[in-house]
């Protein structure tokens, strides 16, 4: 295939592809080679206002349509990107470097499952009624108005059909702009959305870095930021929207434990800590990095995971037969390397990978690091790479107690065939997502998204539907009105 991803122009504002080539020009790098795929221009604040002041003109006829037509808008879009999936599965990899294997099933398949799942929800937002005696209450859902998406540069199609079937299925507009790093996917989003039907100027993409963002963000068009990144970057979002009161939802990092119990079934642990660690070559802000063993069985689980690691196809992203690509950036891959030589140097025992791959582009090997202790930087830090942290322990409630130690609350993962200390563990871990003898499993109908500095708010779900909405509520006097004087 042609590894040229040139989009038709920069930015999709008002139903249409737009350019100003006046905006700092962005090079779109296929990581497993690190050759140029295409070029985009970060938006001009020309471009911004347009974005804005359309959203602002299409929200609120577009919240006034009968919910049933909004659904059917983006069902129609689900349909469309699924039948595309191979093409937009292709743009995906030459934008993330993820392999084919992985974007085949993950992306915009995750995203025609929001666009379905939000589509049909539309027509079944809700309110409440209440009884006062005579009078009575109801409650209605109102959409928020012109909402901003701020994606990550590891899942960008999904990121924004995530952010973008509850925003539109609840009668809002948005302002999306990719991680310019990743810039392209969202542009065909929002393509398909118009071709479903999708009227002008409600679904828009602006390209641009983190001072575009902050542009959107600080607008006061602007009544909800809905961001997917770090935990810095969503301290001074949040920072930022809160001066002007604005809603958040803030998806962010994490270094969440994944607990293998002795009695697991070793092979299923083995595969669920493949997944929660070198899936998107580890660049998944859920991943189990810390993977606590319980003393009788860690010894079997590194000999098992080793052989497994063997099996790792490692090659051209583009081929199907290829399960474990590059990093996405090397900006990435120099963070990665960096966490390598501080564990190296803090004393871990590198049991599989620890460096990067003799080859052309942003490659790390699929790593294993062991003999480490709770406050180890690789231990205590997001490190956002193929890197597995193992750790041992003697009983539950030392993991428990252990797995809790972090500033972060995303997820969690429990492996065990007791399945009274399963449920009585995921109660006990403070994380917003968790899995039982599973990991990283993200349906559209389960609420995602963390606790404490992992972010506020969830996606996916009804939960999503509050999210992108606010509560008004009616009072109905039935009789007489009573006045002091
Ligand atoms: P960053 O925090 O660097 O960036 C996230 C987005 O915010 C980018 O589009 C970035 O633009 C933009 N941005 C940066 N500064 C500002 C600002 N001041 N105002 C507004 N927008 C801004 O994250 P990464 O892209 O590096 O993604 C990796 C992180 O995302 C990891 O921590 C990961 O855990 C987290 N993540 C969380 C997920 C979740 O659902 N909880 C899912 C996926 C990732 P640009 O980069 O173009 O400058």
């Amino acid at each position: 295939m042609t590894r040229n991803a040139q989009p038709a122009a920069s930015h999709f504002v008002d139903g249409a592809y737009v350019e100003d080539t006046a905006g700092e020009a962005i090079p779109v790098i296929y990581p497993a080679t690190g050759e140029t795929v295409a070029t985009v221009h970060a938006a001009t604040p020309a471009i911004v206002e347009r974005a804005l002041a359309a959203a602002a003109r299409a929200q609120a006829e577009w919240a006034a349509t009968d919910p049933t037509a909004r659904g059917r808008v983006l069902r129609r879009a689900a349909d469309i990107m699924r039948t595309r999936n191979r093409a937009l599965s292709e743009i995906e990899t030459l934008d993330t470097g993820k392999p084919l294997q992985e974007t085949l099933v993950a992306d915009a398949t995750s995203g025609a499952d929001a666009l379905e799942y939000f589509g049909g929800l539309a027509a079944d937002l809700t309110g409440t009624t209440m009884q006062f005696g005579g009078d009575w209450a109801y409650t209605v859902r109102r959409p928020l108005g012109v909402c901003v998406g701020i994606g990550a540069w590891n899942y960008p199609t999904q990121i924004a059909c995530w952010k973008g079937a509850p925003a539109l299925a609840t009668g809002n507009a948005m302002v999306f702009k990719p991680s310019e790093t990743t810039p392209l996917s969202a542009l065909k989003v929002a393509e398909i959305l118009v071709e479903a039907g999708l009227p002008a100027g409600l679904f828009n993409v602006v390209q641009g870095m983190g001072a575009v963002g902050a542009m959107l963000t600080t607008d006061p068009r602007v009544a909800k930021v809905s961001l997917t990144g770090s935990v810095p970057t969503g301290r001074k979002v949040y920072a930022a929207a809160a001066a002007e009161m604005k809603h958040v939802t803030m998806e962010l990092g994490g270094k969440s434990p994944l607990l293998v119990f002795d009695d697991a079934d070793l092979e299923d642990a083995v595969s669920g800590a493949i997944n929660a660690n070198f899936y998107a070559s580890g660049q998944v802000c859920s991943n189990g990095t810390r993977v606590f063993l319980q003393d009788g069985i860690a010894e079997r689980f590194l000999a098992r995971l080793t052989e497994r690691l063997e099996g790792a196809v490692i090659g051209d992203p583009l081929d199907e037969a290829t399960s474990f690509g590059p990093m996405t950036t090397e900006a990435q891959m120099r963070i990665v390397l960096d966490h390598l030589e501080t564990a190296k140097r803090e004393g871990a025992r590198v049991v599989a990978g620890g460096e990067r791959l003799d080859r052309e582009g942003f490659w790390i090997a699929p790593t294993v690091l062991a003999d480490l202790t709770d406050d180890m930087a690789c231990v205590r830090e997001e490190i956002f790479g193929p890197v597995m942290s193992v750790l041992t322990f003697a009983d539950e409630a030392e993991a428990i107690r252990r797995a809790n130690d972090t500033p972060f609350g995303l997820s969690a993962g429990v492996f065990t065939r007791d399945i009274a200390r399963a449920h009585r563990v995921v109660g006990a871990l403070h994380a917003g997502s968790c899995w039982i003898n599973q990991y990283n499993l993200t349906p559209a109908g389960l609420p995602f998204g963390g606790s404490r500095a992992s972010g506020i708010g969830r996606e996916n779900a009804r939960a999503a539907l509050d999210h992108f909405t606010e509560v008004q509520s009616v009072y109905v006097g039935m009789g007489p009105v009573e006045a002091a004087y």
